[in-house]
C-alpha cells in the first residue's frame, strides 16, 4: 500500500542535499554562527522579496509577534482582536506582553471576518491582527476600512503567508508590522526554528533592532531592555539559499492546489478553498490545503486506511476552546467550522500521482458510503 505522509520533513533536506550541505559546511568552517553576513544578507533579500523597507530575522515566529507588539507599544490594558482560527502563539503573544487577546470568527474563506471584528471593538481596542492563514492574505481593504473608521492599528501574523498577496501587495506588509515563521513545515522552512518581523516604519524598525538583541545599539552599547531572539546564522544561510528557489516552490504548491481543485470540484459533501485562479485580488500560495468535509472524521479514518495522512489544524482546537486559558467567548461559526475542517497533504515534493490517489480515495469514500 502507498503511504503519503502529511508532511515529509526529511525530504526538505534530501531533495537538495548536496547544495544544502555545502551551504551549512561553509558556515561551520568559517565559524560564522551568530549575526554574521548571512543574517544581514538574508534580512536584505527578504525585505526585497516582500517589497518592504525593513526585515529582521528572529529566533522564531512567536518571538516575532511578541517583539513586534513591544515595538509598537501594545501592553497592559490594550485589546487586540484576532481570529480564533489561529495558532495559540498569536493569542499567547498578545497575552505575554500584558494585553488582552479578543477572539473573532473566521469567514467563508477561513480568514478573519471584518464584520465580526467590528462588533468586538471597545474603547480599549488598540489593534486588529489578521492572520494570513493557509498561504492566503485576508481581504485587507475590508479590514483596513474597519481599522480606519475606529482609528486602530493593523498588525499581521503572516507566519503562514510568505509569498501570498492581496491586490499585488505581500502579506505582512499592510500593517504596522508583520511576522513570518520559518518553522520547517512552513512555506519557507529552515532546519529548526526561525522567524522574521517586517515593517515599513523606521521608528518601529529601530525598536525591533534593539529588542531582538539585548537592547544593544549598533555600537554594541545597551540602551534598552531587550531579548535574545536572533535568527541563527546557519538558518539564515539555509533560508537565503532557499529563498532563491522559492518562486519555483510556490508555483508547485499552486499546481498541486489546482489539481486538487480539478479532482474534487463538484463533490457535494466538500467545500474547497478558493482555487489558484479564483479571484484576481488574491494570490494564494497554499501553505495548507484546508477543506471542509461532511462526515469528516469518517473520511479521515477511511483515508488513513488507504495510507493517506491528514490533519486538523491546531490539532482540532481553535483558541477560544482552550477553557484552561480563561476564554469564555462563544464563536458558533468557528465551532461549526472545526467540526468539518481538515487538511490534505500539501507540500513541494508530493507527486501528481499521489494527489490523484488522494482525490480518487476521497471520491470513492463518498461513493461507497452514500
Ligand atoms: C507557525 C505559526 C506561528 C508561530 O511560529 P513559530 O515559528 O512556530 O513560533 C504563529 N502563527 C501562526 C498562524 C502559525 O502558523
Amino acid at each position: 500500500m502507498k503511504t503519503i505522509p502529511f508532511f515529509p520533513y526529511s525530504d526538505l533536506f534530501t531533495r537538495d542535499e548536496e547544495a544544502l550541505s555545502k551551504v551549512m559546511l561553509d558556515v561551520c568552517r568559517r565559524g560564522a554562527y551568530i549575526l554574521q553576513k548571512e543574517c544581514r544578507e538574508f534580512d536584505a533579500h527578504l525585505a526585497e522579496y516582500m517589497g518592504v523597507k525593513h526585515a529582521f530575522g528572529v529566533a522564531n515566529g512567536t518571538d516575532a509577534i511578541i517583539i513586534g507588539l513591544k515595538a509598537v507599544g501594545i501592553g497592559p490594558g490594550d485589546e487586540v482582536i484576532l481570529p480564533s482560527h489561529t495558532y495559540i502563539a498569536t493569542a499567547a503573544s498578545v497575552h505575554l506582553v500584558g494585553a488582552i487577546p479578543v477572539l473573532a470568527e473566521c469567514g467563508e474563506d477561513h480568514m478573519l471576518d471584518a464584520a465580526d471584528v467590528e462588533q468586538r471593538i471597545t474603547s480599549r481596542t488598540k489593534a486588529i491582527m489578521p492572520v494570513q492563514i493557509n498561504g492566503r492574505t485576508c481581504n485587507m481593504d475590508a479590514l483596513q476600512a474597519v481599522a480606519d473608521k475606529h482609528g486602530l492599528m493593523i498588525i499581521e501574523d503572516a507566519a503562514q503567508g510568505l509569498g501570498s498577496k492581496f491586490k499585488g501587495r505581500s502579506a505582512g506588509t499592510f500593517g504596522k508590522f508583520g511576522t513570518i515563521s520559518f518553522y520547517p513545515a512552513k512555506l519557507l522552512g529552515c532546519f529548526g526554528d526561525g522567524g522574521a518581523i517586517v515593517t515599513n516604519d523606521d521608528e518601529v524598525a529601530a525598536q525591533i533592532a534593539l529588542l531582538k538583541d539585548h537592547g544593544r545599539n549598533e555600537e554594541g552599547r545597551v540602551v534598552a531592555w531587550g531579548y535574545n531572539s536572533r535568527l541563527d546564522n546557519m538558518q539564515a544561510a539555509v533560508l537565503d539559499y532557499k529563498l532563491k528557489h522559492f518562486d519555483v516552490d510556490i508555483a508547485r504548491r499552486r499546481a498541486v492546489a489546482a489539481r486538487y481543485q480539478e479532482g474534487l470540484e463538484g463533490v457535494p459533501e466538500l467545500n474547497l478553498p478558493p482555487g489558484p485562479k479564483s479571484n484576481s485580488d488574491h494570490f494564494d500560495v497554499y501553505q495548507n490545503y484546508e477543506i471542509e468535509a461532511d462526515r469528516r472524521d469518517e473520511l479521515r479514518s477511511y483515508l488513513e486506511g488507504k495510507g493517506i495522512k491528514t490533519i486538523i489544524q491546531w490539532a482540532g482546537t481553535p483558541v477560544h476552546q482552550f477553557n484552561e486559558l480563561g476564554f469564555t467567548v462563544e464563536l458558533p461559526k468557528t465551532d461549526a467550522f472545526f467540526k468539518r475542517c481538515m487538511m490534505l497533504p500539501m507540500n513541494v515534493v508530493i507527486s501528481d500521482d499521489e494527489v490523484d490517489y488522494i482525490v480518487d480515495s476521497i471520491r470513492s469514500f463518498y461513493l461507497e458510503k452514500p
